[in-house]
C-alpha cells in the first residue's frame, strides 16, 4: 500500500490556507492512486475541541480519508521502540541543556545558526549522573552528518541542515521529528505533501528515516497562504476559518479551488485539471472579507 496523508496539529482552528494544503495533499494522493490517511499530531499543546472542528472543516470540503484516524498521543510505545533501536545502535544521548543554554552556547564551527551545538554529546557518566539529579534529560540523536539532501516535486533537490535533533523531550513525550518519521513509515506513507514552512525539516526527517531503515517518502512542499503584508496567514488576520468565512457567505471550497486554478465543485472533479507542475509556485495572498 502506498499512501499520502494530512497531519494537522489540533492546537487551534485550521485557516483557509491549512485547508488548501489539506486539499492539495488529497489531490496529490488520489491523482497517483494512493490511499489518503488522516493523522492527528497531538503531542503538543492541544486546544479542547480543536480536533473535532478541524476534522469537520476538512470533511466539509468533501475531502475523505481511508481507515481509522491515527492519534500520536496513543502511540507512545511505538516511539519508545524506535528510540530503543537507535539507542542500541549507539545513536542516542541524554541532553540536559535548557533552551537558554542552547541559545547562549557558542556555536560550533560549520554548524548553521540554530543547530544544537553538541554540548551534552560527550558528557562523562559522572557528569550525566550529576546533571540528571538536577533536571530530567531529553534524548538526542547522535547525528554523523550535518546536512542531507532530499528531492521535492516542487522545489527540486534541496539540501538542508541536520543536527543532533531531539528524539524524546524532557517531559518524556516523543519529539515531533521522531513521531512524524515513525508514523509515516508505520502507516505506509510514501508521499508527504505539506506547507513549505516544513521544507527545512525534510532533510533531518529523511536522515532519521534512513537510520531507522525506512525509505524516504517523496515530498511536495506546497506554497503557503499569506496575508496582504506577505506574512504567513494567521488567525489574527481576520475571518480566515471555514466557519468565519461561511458566516460571511463565502463558499470556501470554490475559493480554495480558484486559488489553485482548478475547476470543479468537488475534490474528485478537481482531479481532472490537477497536476503538480500546473500549481502556482508562489504563495497565495489571501485577503479576508470584512
Ligand atoms: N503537524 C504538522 C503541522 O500541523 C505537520 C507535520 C507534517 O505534515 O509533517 O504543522
Amino acid at each position: 500500500m502506498t499512501a499520502g496523508r494530512f497531519a494537522p496539529s489540533p492546537s487551534g482552528d485550521l485557516h483557509v490556507g491549512n485547508l488548501r494544503t489539506a486539499l492539495l495533499a488529497w489531490l496529490f494522493a488520489r491523482s497517483t492512486g494512493r490511499v489518503f490517511l488522516m493523522r492527528v499530531e497531538d503531542l503538543d499543546r492541544v486546544r479542547p475541541g480543536a480536533e473535532q472542528r478541524q476534522l469537520d472543516d476538512v470533511r466539509s470540503l468533501g475531502i475523505d480519508w481511508d481507515g481509522e484516524i491515527v492519534r500520536q498521543s496513543e502511540r507512545h510505545p511505538v516511539y519508545e521502540e524506535a528510540i530503543e533501536r537507535l539507542t542500541e545502535a549507539g545513536r542516542v544521548y541524554p541532553c540536559f541543556c535548557t533552551r537558554r543554554e542552547i541559545r547562549e552556547a557558542p556555536s560550533a564551527p560549520h554548524t548553521p545558526p540554530g543547530s544544537y551545538p553538541g554540548t551534552c554529546r560527550e558528557l562523562t557518566e559522572a557528569e550525566r549522573e550529576r546533571r540528571a539529579a538536577e533536571r530530567p534529560a531529553a534524548l538526542r540523536l547522535r547525528a554523523d552528518v550535518d546536512e542531507w539532501t532530499v528531492d521535492d516535486e516542487l522545489h527540486g533537490t534541496f539540501t538542508g541542515a541536520v543536527d543532533d535533533l531531539v528524539l524524546r523531550r524532557n517531559d518524556g513525550v516523543a519529539a515531533y521529528n521522531l513521531a512524524v518519521v515513525v508514523d509515516d513509515a508505520a502507516q505506509g506513507v510514501d508521499q508527504v505533501v505539506r506547507g513549505d514552512d516544513l521544507l527545512t525539516s525534510a532533510p533531518r526527517q529523511t536522515y532519521l528515516a534512513t537510520l531507522l531503515g525506512h525509505d524516504a517518502p517523496t515530498y511536495a512542499h506546497v506554497p503557503l497562504a499569506v496575508n496582504t503584508a506577505g506574512q504567513r496567514l494567521a488567525k489574527r488576520d481576520g475571518a480566515v476559518t471555514r466557519t468565519e468565512l461561511e458566516d460571511r457567505g463565502i463558499d470556501v471550497f470554490a475559493l480554495v479551488a480558484e486559488s489553485l486554478d482548478l475547476v470543479g465543485t468537488t475534490p474528485a472533479e478537481l482531479l481532472t485539471s490537477f497536476g503538480p507542475q500546473r500549481l502556482p509556485s508562489h504563495p497565495w495572498t489571501f485577503v479576508p472579507p470584512d
